[in-house]
């Protein structure tokens, strides 16, 4: 999740979605972000694959099965839902999608904290939230938002660490440059006593890779961005198995 819009979480899903199947896990992404389902896009994928009888078949890219709100409108039209409708929505594709088994399901909610997130809450369990922000103040304090509400849930979703994307420029010769400012996201996790998972830079590689369906870590493995990505998909991981682990002591 996020405060606000455009601050990179899909692409973070997607990445990270791509990088815990690399792992050898079975992994989904269900893109619920009403107000930007770019899932598909960011994947490469236009359509889902022809329904047999039973179940909706997700599509399936980089060894991930997706289903997005996207494949049901058409390009460029805005879904102009009451949250009924996307409720009764969100539960389809938790009921109605052929996931198989999955170790992860990754969930791209929309910014904010509104109808999506309520629904989600409401229909699954959620094992563990994940919050994206700049750097910049603006943008952290809708964060913190974002952090409050998986803790009020009921029960109350853990937090399982915040994202800073787009924390500087590299301009070569070991220089950087904080275009929306520095810290911010370290400092909210302090504040909130959640963990700091890592701080990505802007990369005109992940721009590219959106545009072209081709996630960085697809298109540049070997790249620092994509060194960033891993090492937060891994604190990922490692969070939730430390949280499955306590709750089979019923800690
Ligand atoms: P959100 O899901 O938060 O609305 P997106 O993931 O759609 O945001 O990202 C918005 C845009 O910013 C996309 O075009 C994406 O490629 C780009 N972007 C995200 N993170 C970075 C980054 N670290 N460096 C460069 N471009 C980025």
């Amino acid at each position: 999740g996020s405060g606000k819009g455009g601050v990179g979480k899909t692409t973070i899903a997607v990445n990270v979605a791509i990088m815990l199947a690399q792992s050898g896990a079975r992994v989904g992404l269900l893109d619920a972000d009403i107000y930007g389902p770019n899932v598909p896009m960011m994947m490469g994928l236009n359509c889902l694959p022809e329904p047999n009888r039973g179940k909706i078949p997700p599509a399936e890219a980089y060894g991930v099965k997706v289903m997005s709100i996207g494949f049901l409108v058409k390009p460029g039209q805005p879904l102009i839902w009451r949250g009924p409708m996307l409720h009764s929505t969100l539960q389809q594709f938790f009921s109605e999608v052929d996931w198989g088994e999955l170790d992860y399901l990754v969930i791209d909610l929309p910014p904010g904290t509104g109808d999506a997130q309520i629904s989600v809450s409401q229909i699954v369990s959620v094992n563990g939230g994940v919050i994206v922000t700049l750097p910049q103040q603006v943008s952290v304090e809708d964060a913190r938002r974002g952090v409050e509400m998986f803790k009020r849930f009921q029960p109350p979703i853990p937090v399982l660490g915040i994202i800073e994307n787009m924390s500087y420029l590299d301009l070569g010769n070991g220089q950087t440059m904080d275009i929306f400012g520095s810290g911010g996201g370290k400092a909210l996790a302090e504040e909130t006593h959640t963990p700091f998972l890592g701080a990505i830079p802007i990369d005109p590689a992940i721009r590219t890779g959106s545009d072209n369906g081709v996630p960085v870590v697809v298109s540049h493995p070997e790249s620092h961005t994509a060194k960033v990505l891993k090492q937060i998909t891994e604190r990922i991981a490692s969070g939730l198995s430390v949280l499955a682990f306590l709750q089979e002591q019923h800690v």
